[in-house]
């Protein structure tokens, strides 16, 4: 497995590569069953596979969320390497920012869903990112996951209307056995926050309607930050221990 530490090396490697197809999986690290199932269906689709950790201070639009993000980068690299992943960039924010964040991604004022008012500068941090790091890798394909489905809606939309080449392939979300969406913030939480996590889920999956989730999520301890319908999926952001936790179903799979 090689590994990438500066933009100038790998930009330097990637024009050697012109043959075999190359998949590309970005991350911020932490990496978890989610990861892996992205990983893992890129080698099976390309001929190399690439993985990004980088843990993007755009996309955070607070300080405390992004000093206490996990870190575990010896843990991540061992993994990448079972995963048999053949590159690994670690590229640092002041190689991917050289001049601070002087340009970036916009979505027009219409896209007011979720995140995009709940989470001031989000998207426009991960679009921004993304579209950084899908020119850098040049890949025919890139992995991203469900339970993100807003990010990967836009992301997807992003590449669309800058004519990226660059295929984006939906992943489904990978869960823990009570329903809990794999996160990497779930390692912020304790046990007993963790079991109540689950809840989320069952709110999204069991209720008939937005109102009587939220009150379902309120009655496990939640603090509940939106839950909304949008494109026949049913959302929900929720904090817990200042944990903010999100989820989403398509609303077909409702039980
Ligand atoms: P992150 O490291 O959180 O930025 O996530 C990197 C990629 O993994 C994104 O495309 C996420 O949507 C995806 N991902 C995160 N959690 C899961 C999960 N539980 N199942 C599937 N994909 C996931």
């Amino acid at each position: 497995m090689r590994i990438w530490k500066t933009t100038a090396e790998w930009t330097i490697h990637r024009r050697t590569i012109s043959g075999p197809t190359i998949g590309f999986v970005p991350t911020m690290g932490a990496l978890h069953r989610g990861h892996a199932s992205l990983v893992e269906r890129c080698r099976a689709e390309n001929d190399i596979t690439v993985v990004s950790i980088f843990v993007n201070p755009s996309q955070f639009n607070e300080a405390k969320d992004l000093d206490r993000y996990p870190r575990p980068l010896d843990c991540d690299l061992a993994l990448l390497d079972r995963l048999q992943v053949d590159d690994v960039l670690l590229p640092e924010a002041k190689d991917l920012y050289p001049h601070g964040y002087r340009f970036r991604i916009e979505a027009d004022s219409l896209t007011k869903e979720m995140e995009a008012s709940h989470r001031p500068g989000f998207l426009q941090g991960v679009m921004t990112v993304v579209l950084k790091l899908l020119n850098l890798v040049r890949a025919d394909r890139a992995y991203f996951g469900e339970k993100d489905y807003q990010q990967l809606r836009t992301i997807a939309a992003m590449v669309e209307e800058f004519f990226i080449p660059t295929e984006i392939v939906p992943c489904a979300t990978i869960r823990e056995p009570s329903g809990l969406a794999e996160s990497s913030r779930n390692a912020l939480l304790s046990a007993d926050a963790r079991q109540k996590a689950a809840a989320i889920y069952r709110a999204l999956t069991t209720s008939n309607n937005l109102q009587q989730a939220e009150s379902l999520l309120q009655a496990e301890g939640l603090q509940v930050d939106y839950v909304e319908e949008h494109w026949g999926r049913r959302f929900a952001a929720a904090f817990l221990e200042g944990v903010r936790l999100i989820d989403n179903v398509p609303i077909a799979e409702r039980k």
